[in-house]
């Protein structure tokens, strides 16, 4: 029996690597559903190539253009009716949740509801809902597997280990393309500046934010929730070959790390395959498989701790993880909305943190339900978008 997957956010950076996975393993995995945003030529290219019942994209005006191209057989839906059905109605065994952003929650949660497993690779659904995704994942036995690379790097060293005994958990980070760029510098940086990253190939509001470390900021707010270990136990070190990608300190000071090649279909596959492992890779040599060739400064091992004046943000996730309650959501939505602002030239680089502290300072000290999580979502998001207009209007002048 093949695993049936369905996935969020397909033609995006993980879902493209996912469909590239699961077709180098097509006797384990078939896809049952799809759903993107507004890439409708990919999705239809996906869709003929993996046959899902269905498919779902952003936009209704996309409807008619899919199903013109797709067979009678395929239920074709659009926003977010359509990610629910994709996610929670397809009979899938695992959710490959990848969209960036808020769109599917909704969708996740039903799904977890459901009790079907989810690869998750969404930031934002376990930094701003963290807490909540895992209490409703205990309730109905729904297992939550890692995507994002340092998260399964310790969801592997934690396999087998007694929760109790874990002491510290360390989460690698490649330092960006800014990690040896003065303040001043680094507040003007270009887009192309900050798109010229080191190791990963990844979409581009993800690689913004590894310029930022604000990434990693939000990977540690992702390791609290996943693994239950507050922020005092989680830190960062700037390892530039992203090789290790995450270590555990256990209780009795052993350390347990996993290393591997920086190729996102790894953890992609792990989560697939989970508790089982792919095969394939099972006659390549030791530095092959991390990556690097034989006389390679790949192969070393180094490490720094991050310097947080120079990168604020990685500072203000860690308050936002103390804060708790809605706090995390609204850092992650003021971020969104600063990064797609950057993206788009209307501020420069160094405005990311500041609109991000501002929208922190302004968050509301509410309880955690999705309800407040939306409400604070969208208030960081008008607070943010007021100060981007107010700081491009400033630099127009
Ligand atoms: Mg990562």
């Amino acid at each position: 029996m093949r695993k049936k997957i369905a996935i969020l956010g397909s033609t995006g950076s993980i879902g493209t690597q996912t469909l590239d996975v699961i077709a180098r393993h097509a006797d384990r995995f078939s896809v049952v559903s799809l759903a993107a945003g507004s890439r409708i030529a990919t999705l239809v290219e996906q869709s003929k190539r993996f046959d899902p019942a269905i498919v779902s994209c952003a936009r209704q005006s996309d409807i008619a253009a899919l199903r013109a191209q797709l067979p009678h057989s395929t239920r074709v839906l659009a926003g977010a009716e359509g990610l629910l059905a994709v996610a929670a109605e397809s009979g899938a065994d695992v959710v490959v949740a990848a969209t960036d952003g808020a769109v599917s929650f909704d969708a996740v949660f039903a799904a977890v509801e459901r009790g079907i497993r989810i690869a998750v690779a969404n930031k934002e659904l376990i930094v701003a809902a963290g807490e909540l995704f895992v209490a409703a994942a205990r309730r109905s036995g729904a297992e939550i597997v890692p995507v994002d690379s340092e998260h399964s790097a310790l969801f592997q060293c934690l396999a087998g280990e007694p929760g109790d005994r874990i002491g510290t958990l360390v989460l690698t980070a490649s330092g960006g393309p800014f990690w040896d760029w003065d303040r001043a510098r680094i507040a003007n940086a270009s887009l192309e500046d900050a798109l010229r990253h080191p190791t990963w190939q990844m979409g581009t509001k993800n690689t913004v934010d590894s310029a930022s470390l604000m990434n990693k900021g939000l990977e540690v707010i992702e390791a609290s929730r996943l693994f239950g270990v507050p922020g005092d136990r989680i830190e960062v070190l700037v390892h530039r070959t992203s090789v290790a990608h995450g270590f555990v300190v256990f209780s009795d000071g052993n350390v347990k790390a996993q290393l591997a090649s920086p190729d996102m279909r790894l953890p992609i596959g792990y989560a697939l395959a989970y508790p089982d492992r792919l095969d394939g890779r099972v006659r390549i040599s030791a530095l092959e498989a991390l990556g690097a060739k034989a006389d390679d400064a790949l192969a070393r091992l180094e490490f720094r701790p991050p310097d947080l004046e120079r990168f604020p943000c990685l500072g203000l996730a860690y308050a936002a993880l103390r804060r708790g309650g809605v706090a995390p959501a609204v850092l992650s939505a003021a971020n969104e909305i600063a990064v797609d602002a950057f993206v788009r030239g209307e501020i420069r680089f160094g405005a990311i943190p500041d609109i991000v502290a501002a929208a922190l300072d302004a968050a509301p000290d509410e309880p955690l339900s999705l309800v407040s999580v939306r409400a604070a979502d969208g208030h960081a998001r008008e607070l943010a978008r007021s100060a981007v207009e107010a700081r491009s209007m400033a630099q127009a002048k």
